[in-house]
């Protein structure tokens, strides 16, 4: 194909295009910086989503890394089959996987991502929060398994892994939950190895479990991060959880109840957020995990 000439630039267009590549270098050289002091982990960079640094090259990123050179870098990227113009955008998982495993010699640099464990009573709006954070770079939601049937709208593989018993018990004998628990009358079990996977890769992980699965991610790792959901009051719990017109009597007095126990057992976590707000309450999740340094 013929090469096309550059296209003339008006200029106006071409001050404005000069200012955007001076605010990048500018975006660029602070990141750099900040992996060199180790305030920030490689990994964190990756996860940044602006344009500016996505479309930094993988090997620009490397030699900001105390301790790596040029040569390290390039032999490095070689031995994972990163190409030497690869962009940070254009890394897939695998490879951000083999950089990981590849630095992990040199772990005080690269931070792996909490584990946050978010539990609440029924109608308090976690779905809400965790809808949020879906989209958000520095999180991946786990997906649960369950043998309940799904809603409308729900998908499998997106929202849960909907189970036949059969199945579900092929996976506790295999030891593939990092916990499960019955819930109104349906079993629900968080994977394991996803979990473990994200987390490598630098992702915090966020569980939305109840409170039984909740304790048991407290027994298997100490350093998991747990927090409650609490409604700004009770009667406002109440309320949202009585507005529902087609809950009978007894299946009203069954979710109070229930709720009930939930809230008790809000002393067990390490920090309880009041959702007043959901974009605050999802804000002050991401500072946590930030915080939270997984030794
Ligand atoms: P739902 O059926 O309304 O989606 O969820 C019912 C309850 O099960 C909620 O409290 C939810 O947080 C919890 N849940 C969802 N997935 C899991 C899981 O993997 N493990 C445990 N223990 N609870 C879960």
């Amino acid at each position: 194909m013929p090469k096309l000439p550059p296209p003339k630039l008006s200029p106006e267009e071409r001050a404005r295009a000069s200012a955007a590549g001076v605010i990048a270098r500018r975006e660029r050289s602070l990141i750099k910086e900040q992996i060199s002091q180790g305030s920030i982990s490689i990994f964190e960079a990756v996860n940044d989503p602006r344009e500016s640094i996505q479309r930094m090259r993988v090997v620009e990123l490397l030699t900001a890394v105390p301790g790596i050179g040029l040569k390290r870098a390039t032999l490095l990227m070689e031995r994972i089959s990163i190409s030497p113009s690869r962009r940070i955008a254009g890394l897939g998982d695998k490879q951000l996987q083999a950089l990981r495993r590849e630095l992990s010699v040199n772990k005080s640099e690269l931070n792996a991502g909490a584990l946050l464990v978010m539990s609440g009573p029924g109608g308090v709006g976690k779905s809400t929060i965790t809808s949020l954070l879906r989209d958000h770079p520095s999180f991946w939601i786990s997906i649960s398994a369950t043998t309940r049937a799904p809603r409308e709208n729900e998908r499998h593989g997106h929202d849960y892994f909907f189970l036949d018993d059969q199945k579900f018990d092929s996976m506790i004998q295999g030891n593939e939950f990092l916990e499960w628990a019955e819930f109104a009358g349906a079993r629900y079990g968080t994977p394991r190895e996803p979990v473990q996977q994200w987390r490598n890769l630098g992702k915090h992980v966020l569980l939305e479990i109840e409170i039984a699965g909740a304790r048991q991610v407290r027994a298997a790792d100490p350093q998991a991060l747990l927090v409650f959901i609490a409604p700004p009051s009770w009667e406002e719990l109440v309320a949202r959880l009585t507005s529902r017109g087609t809950d009978s009597a007894e299946r009203r007095a069954a979710r109070l109840a229930l709720a009930q126990e939930e809230m008790a057992a809000s002393v067990e976590f390490d920090h309880i957020l009041i959702n007043s707000q959901v974009e605050e309450v999802a804000a002050q999740l991401l500072s946590l995990a930030t915080a939270h340094r997984v030794e």
